[in-house]
Parts: C-alpha cells; sequence; structure tokens
C-alpha cells in the first residue's frame, strides 16, 4: 500500500529481489554481486558466475 517496489529476477539466482543492479540487459541482486565480486577465479562457483554472464553479452568485461 502505497509503496512501489520494482521488484526483478536476478539472472544469476533466479528470485525476485527488490535490491539490485543492472549489468547490459542483466538484472543481478545484491547477493550475488557481492558473491561475484568477492568469489576467485580459483573457486568453482566463479565459473559458473561466469557462464551466467558470457550467455547474456559476449564482451562481457574481466573480474
Ligand atoms: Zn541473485
Amino acid at each position: 500500500m502505497g509503496k512501489n517496489v520494482h521488484a526483478h529476477i536476478c539472472g544469476i539466482c533466479d528470485q525476485t529481489k527488490d535490491e539490485g543492479i543492472f549489468l547490459y540487459q542483466l538484472y543481478i541482486c545484491e547477493d550475488c554481486e557481492s558473491k561475484i565480486i568477492s568469489t576467485s577465479p580459483k573457486d568453482e562457483n566463479y565459473q559458473f558466475y561466469v557462464e551466467r554472464l558470457r550467455a547474456i553479452n559476449q564482451s562481457f568485461y574481466t573480474i
């Protein structure tokens, strides 16, 4: 009521979140954003995130 919340579906975790950023056409929630930033290339999750992002934009910059 009276609140105009724009929730978006995160392109990484597929969950609807209120807080996040748009990276190109991909919406990334705060949780995933901080995970991506804190994930090192040696981490197996890193590859998962990179693949997700690559699927959206081929020229995605190197994290
Ligand atoms: Zn997410």
